[in-house]
């Protein structure tokens, strides 16, 4: 299913049609929005063409080795000043690329390349497909159609980075297969990575099992305050900056924190909030079974998937966690 005014051919031919491209990820990125980034910008490299992955946040630590010499990102605006094509990478909202999104208007030509339902078109060619578990899945779909139009394989090594970041898309917007987005294709498409080279237990090994202690410790600290409410439906934990100074990890680092609140017997809904500055709290959600997060996230001004969403408000961490408690158990 695709919501966008554009199809996969029609994508492909606007890539094919332009030599300068930058690829803008969503804010946060996670496995999904890089391992695409990564995967699109090395195919694109093998077409002949200029691609920059163009960020303003540190690369998270445990997807660093996705591009290890930092040879296909920036966060120079000059380095893509002469461009031409911007695509935005899994999200589909200015909103979703702070500090980005002058740059992003500035481009004579658009695209977005995204699989949330919330997504409304706001490029100028829009592929969004909601069904797909990932938005690595629509990518390799996508350099499939440019490798047939163009004649053109891509070598036996770019192959190889682009199955294994592929594979860091899907593996980590399925929860490793184990969501319940997780559909046939994104097995196919993984099963079709190894004939690309696929390094499978390395990546995983990158992605899950290569925490600093830093992070163990705060995991430990956010878990030992969760809060279980509306009768065991609803699990709820925060992160504070304090948190963060007392066991020296990062804010990217408690990413399966919301997963963990879920995989609670009988929990329905996670609520996980971070207080990412004086006033500035993100909040996920995710649900287990049947309750709409997604729903939930756009009354926040956020959106998502059913299962996971997200949103940012701009209260104190107290009254933040106050705000969604009230609001959730009205639903329980
Ligand atoms: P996470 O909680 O892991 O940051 O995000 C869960 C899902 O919701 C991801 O697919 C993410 O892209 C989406 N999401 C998170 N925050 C927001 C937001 O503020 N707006 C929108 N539209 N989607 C969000
Ligand atoms: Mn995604």
């Amino acid at each position: 299913m695709n919501i966008g005014n554009s199809d996969l051919k029609e994508i492909a031919k606007v890539i094919k049609g332009a030599s300068k491209i930058a690829l803008f990820p969503h804010v946060n990125m996670d496995g999904d929005a890089f391992g695409s980034c990564v995967a699109l910008a090395h195919a694109l490299r093998e077409l002949g063409k200029e691609c920059r992955i163009f960020i303003s946040e540190e690369v998270p630590e445990n997807l660093s080795f996705l591009d290890p010499e930092k040879i296909l990102q920036t966060n120079n605006k000059d380095d893509i000043k002469d461009y031409s094509l911007a695509v935005m990478v899994d999200c589909g909202e200015m909103k979703r690329i702070p500090g980005r999104e002058e740059v992003f208007d500035s481009f004579s030509s658009t695209l977005c390349i995204d699989h949330h339902g919330t997504t409304e078109s706001c490029c100028q060619f829009n592929y969004i497909d909601p069904m797909a578990a990932a938005t690595g899945q629509i990518v390799f779909d996508l350099i499939n159609e440019l490798i047939l139009m163009e004649g053109k394989e891509p070598s036996k090594e770019a192959k190889k980075e682009i199955a294994n970041a592929i594979f860091a898309a899907i593996t980590t917007d399925t929860g490793n297969y184990q969501y319940s987005n997780t559909q046939k294709e994104s097995h196919e498409i993984t099963a079709r990575l190894y004939d690309w080279g696929l390094e499978g237990n390395k990546v995983s090994v990158e992605i899950y099992e290569s925490n600093r202690i830093e992070r163990i410790r705060l995991t430990a600290e956010v878990l030992s305050k969760v809060e279980i409410l509306a009768e065991g439906k609803v699990a709820l934990a925060y992160c504070s900056q304090e948190m963060l100074n007392t066991t020296g990890a990062k804010m990217e680092e408690t990413e399966r924190i919301a997963g963990d609140l879920r995989g609670i017997r009988g929990v329905e809904v996670a609520i996980f909030l971070k207080e990412e500055g004086e006033k500035a709290i993100k909040c996920s959600l995710r649900s287990k079974a049947y309750y709409d997060v997604a729903k939930l996230a756009t009354e926040f001004g956020g959106g998502g998937h059913i299962r996971a969403a997200g949103y940012t408000t701009y209260k104190d961490l107290k009254e933040a966690i106050e705000e969604i408690k009230e609001r959730v158990q009205k639903d329980f």
